[in-house]
């Protein structure tokens, strides 16, 4: 490398890790900062144009949270939810700057809101973003413009010249032609490989065919590949991933949030052989709907029915594709061509096992059956109430948890435990040194501002 290289801090990838570096690398006094983005212009930013929301602990009420959310509950609520598969020293450096994270990208522009009521009750702990993923990355992108950060769109990373942990340079494609830039920081914001179908399949075999990828289609995991050819070392299983029920008829790629299927816990599920399988009324959906993908996965053909009846209709936010209705049983079964007689026996069975109590969505009520497998242990209601309406769910992949091993100056850990002296990663990338398996809903977010403001920091305080 010369002793005066292209920049002084690449970033690879315009999400919101990514960005949420450049911006801070700026600030903290990085004079030339460019951020290389394998998308066109109109859809920058990866899987961070779908988000709604951020977790956030915070002592007392603050901006648009109620009450309070401590320390203390939210690492018991990440511990829940990963089973203990977390780097305790990484997860609660994240939940701490959590707040900080808040109030840095309401300085970049950003606005909030209150929660949305529905089936997810995160008033307390989650602020959602004014204008969704989109509005967040304008600010963003409006604030790099304003300060002078270097973007170049449809330029996918091809190749990066690593000598003994140390990057020297990164290669761009562009319309078939390889630029190098020379670099004294490299961060990797590129996403996870959820988007690569090849990669999943040596996962999780002939069944990954019929996931659908929620987000972007660029995150495909090819940065992660050039990291693990140079030595990285890696964390997390290949098959662990924030997987959810989607709408079976939503597109292959990037349908976002609309293809979510969120009436679960108001009814039954049954696979193609209309038999239940799982507990759908375990726990709230906002520290459940993250495994459904996962049971799907498991059942035959990936597919899945969730069935409710007339009494569950307006108690959650309906998906983009309307439902399939019947005004019998036997009618919905004929209309998802499952077998009306196991389809009835499974209602019938699950409407004499329950034991009503007081019906109520916001809390973890008493209304459960008994005797039955699998139980249902809340909110469990006869379904009885025509018109029987029904949604067709495989896995929606969100994002993949397998990632580069980081440190908590956001370093990349080579070969014999060596942390890279200049290649920081931050987001999807590194997500699975937290988590290990599970999610709690808006923790993405703060996985990626956290270690992306963290690498931004340490990018230019070593190119500085
Ligand atoms: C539908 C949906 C809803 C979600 N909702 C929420 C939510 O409400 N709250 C929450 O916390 N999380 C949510 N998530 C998860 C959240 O999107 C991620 O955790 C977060 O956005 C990850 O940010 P990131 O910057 O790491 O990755 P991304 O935002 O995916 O950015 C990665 C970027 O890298 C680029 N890239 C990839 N490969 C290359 C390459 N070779 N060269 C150059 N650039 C490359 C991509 O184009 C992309 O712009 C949601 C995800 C989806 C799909």
């Amino acid at each position: 490398m010369t002793s005066n290289p292209d920049y002084d801090v690449i970033v690879i990838g315009g999400g919101n890790a990514g960005m949420s570096a450049a911006l801070t690398a700026r600030e903290c006094g990085a004079s030339r900062v460019l951020v290389i983005e394998a998308a066109p212009e109109h859809s920058r930013g990866g899987n961070s144009r779908h988000v709604r929301n951020l977790r956030c602990m915070h002592d007392q009420a603050l901006g648009v949270f109620q009450d309070s959310y401590l320390e203390s509950e939210y690492w018991e609520d990440l511990l829940q939810v990963t089973g203990g598969r977390t780097n305790e020293d990484l997860a609660r450096l994240t939940i701490r700057e959590s707040e900080a994270c808040f109030r840095w990208m309401m300085q970049q522009g950003v606005r909030f809101q209150p929660a949305l009521g529905g089936t997810l009750q995160l008033s307390r702990t989650n602020a959602f973003f004014l204008g969704g993923g989109k509005a967040l990355l304008n600010s963003y992108y409006r604030k790099a413009a304003a300060i002078g950060i270097d973007v170049i769109y449809e330029s996918p990373v091809t190749g990066i010249t690593i000598e003994d942990g140390k990057v020297q340079s990164v290669d761009v494609t562009k319309d078939g032609q390889v630029k190098t830039f020379q670099t004294r920081a490299l961060v990797i914001a590129s996403g996870g490989f959820q988007a690569n179908i090849d990669w999943l399949r040596e996962a999780w075999g002939p069944a990954a065919d019929n996931f659908i990828i929620r987000g972007s289609p660029f995150d495909d995991g090819k940065v992660l590949r050039l990291l693990m050819d140079a030595g990285a070392t890696i964390t997390g299983d290949p098959d662990q991933c924030h997987a959810i029920a989607v709408d079976a008829r939503a597109p292959k790629f990037d349908a976002g949030i609309v293809s979510r299927v969120d009436c679960v816990s108001l009814g039954i599920v049954v696979n193609q052989e209309a038999k239940r399988f799982y507990d759908e009324g375990e726990d709230f959906w906002p520290k459940r709907y993250a495994i459904w993908g996962r049971l799907i996965a498991a059942q035959p053909d990936q597919i899945a029915y969730a069935i409710i009846d007339a009494k569950s209709s307006g108690l959650y936010l309906p998906p983009l594709t309307p439902s399939i209705m019947g005004n019998s049983i036997e009618e919905l079964a004929k209309a998802l061509s499952l077998d009306p007689t196991t389809l009835k026996q499974t209602i019938n069975s699950f409407n004499l096992a329950i034991e009503m109590g007081e019906f109520d969505h916001t809390i973890l009520d008493n209304c459960h059956t008994s005797g039955l497998t699998p139980e249902k242990t809340h909110w469990a209601r006869t379904i009885d109430s025509p018109p029987f309406m029904a949604y067709p769910l495989r896995p929606g992949i969100t994002f993949t948890y397998m990632g580069v091993v980081v440190n908590e100056q956001a370093r990349v850990m080579f070969n014999d435990n060596k942390l890279s002296p200049n290649i920081y990663a931050a987001g999807e990338i590194m997500a699975g040194n937290i988590l290990g398996k599970g999610y709690l809903a808006g923790l993405g977010m703060t996985i990626g501002t956290t270690f992306g403001r963290i690498s931004g920091r340490e990018a230019a305080s070593h190119a500085g």
